[in-house]
């Protein structure tokens, strides 16, 4: 599927870098993409919809309710995929979960980005972080670069190595906030940190475009109605990734992705910021396996999951919880309760030989 969205995006140009792994693509395109790839499956859609209930019959999940304009929805289903990001659809199943570090979240910080318009984006070139484009290097340097800049301008951003990402021609995209401590399903919380960050965001832009020379006329493009969240709930499976299977670069029978991104801690504290604002906690990661069962919920039948809720724990989720990543899982979680529904198995009683060929030809 990655192989797919990525060839899809080169061939209408909005697609930047080399090979599979070290990309980035223009975010309209994307969403227009996805929406057409959907329309012609014939696939369904409900936007502005949100999971609020959910309810099992005995260990067996068998309804969930949504909200949304529509009123309150009830969809009965026989296998649902939690791919809330944060987990909701598991926590309100009943299924045990854990978050961060530890309970009381010491967590990866949210950030939250903003697309931006540069008059010259290779006047630019010396701060902008290249994914092979040709703008700038995949290194250190074009950080160090913006930070000074970003100081210059009078302005010591929340995160300590704000990165600028090519998009297309004078399109760009910035990363320049972290906010600490929040639990994603603090609504309050998430909404002073939504409103913090872009403030800082529009104050460091308009810093920026003080300095005149290559920043003038820089404007902003937009703005996400919500921060982006690192880490949510991770929701228990039958098989829970961890720490030690990255540095074997442990291999399942019933392997459906295998991660090659490495493990990214983003300081968990403004004091961490200031001596790292991310690293790899100590640990070099070998590509590793997630199996099927890290995508099948332990403690309630009839429920998958697909990205970064999947059961993991804190420093494997820190690897695995990438976009290239989620998109394998969502492809891996919807063939399996595709076969689940089609021959009225639950997804752990499927054998996985049928899987793995229905999950090949997919993938062919
Ligand atoms: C600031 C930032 C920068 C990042 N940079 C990169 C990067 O450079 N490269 C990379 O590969 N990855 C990056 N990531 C990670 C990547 O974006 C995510 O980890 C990835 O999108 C996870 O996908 P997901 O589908 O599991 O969760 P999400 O992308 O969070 O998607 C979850 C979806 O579920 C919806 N949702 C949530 N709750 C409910 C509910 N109750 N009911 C209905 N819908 C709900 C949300 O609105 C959202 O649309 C970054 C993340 C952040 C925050």
């Amino acid at each position: 599927m990655t192989r797919e969205l990525v060839a899809k995006l080169r061939a209408r140009g909005a697609h930047r870098g080399q090979g599979q792994t070290s990309i980035s693509y223009e975010p309209e395109e994307m969403k227009v993409l996805l929406e057409e790839m959907c329309s012609a499956e014939g696939i369904k859609l409900q936007l502005h919809t949100r999971v609020a209930a959910a309810y099992r019959e005995r260990n067996r999940l068998r309804t969930i309710v949504t909200e949304s304009k529509s009123g309150r929805q009830a969809w009965r289903a026989e296998v649902f995929i939690d791919t809330t990001g944060d987990g909701d659809l598991g926590a309100q199943a009943g299924c045990e979960w854990e978050i961060g570090q530890a309970e009381n979240c010491p967590c990866q910080p949210m950030s939250m980005c903003a697309l931006l318009v540069v008059q010259d984006a290779l006047a630019l070139a010396h701060v902008i972080h290249g994914s092979g484009t040709g703008h700038g290097k995949n290194n250190s340097a074009t950080k160090r670069a913006f930070l000074k800049e970003i100081r210059r301008a009078g302005f010591d951003p929340s995160y300590g190595m704000p990165t600028m990402f090519p998009m297309r021609d004078n399109l760009v995209a910035v990363m320049i906030n972290h906010e600490y401590g929040i639990k994603p399903f603090e609504a309050d919380r998430v909404t002073e940190a939504t409103v913090r960050a872009r403030a800082e965001i529009h104050g460091i832009v308009h810093g920026l475009r003080k300095l005149g020379g290559p920043w003038e006329g820089v404007q902003i493009a937009a703005t996400p109605e919500q921060i982006g969240i690192r880490d949510g709930r991770r929701i228990r499976g039958r098989y829970v990734v961890a720490k030690e299977d990255l540095l074997k670069g442990i291999r399942h029978h019933d392997g459906v992705v295998r991660p090659t991104f490495t493990v990214d801690v983003h300081a968990l504290t403004r004091a961490d910021n200031a001596k790292h604002a991310y690293s790899n906690a100590g640990v070099k990661m070998k590509p590793y396996d997630i199996p099927l069962r890290a995508l099948i919920a332990r403690d309630v039948d009839g429920l998958m999951m697909a990205g970064r809720c999947i059961s993991g724990d804190f420093i494997s989720h820190a690897s695995y919880r990438v976009t290239g990543n989620a998109v394998a899982m969502g492809e891996a979680a919807g063939v399996v309760s595709a076969l689940s529904v089609r021959d009225g198995l639950l997804p752990h009683n499927l054998e996985w030989e049928r899987v793995a060929s229905a999950l090949a030809k997919v993938r062919a």
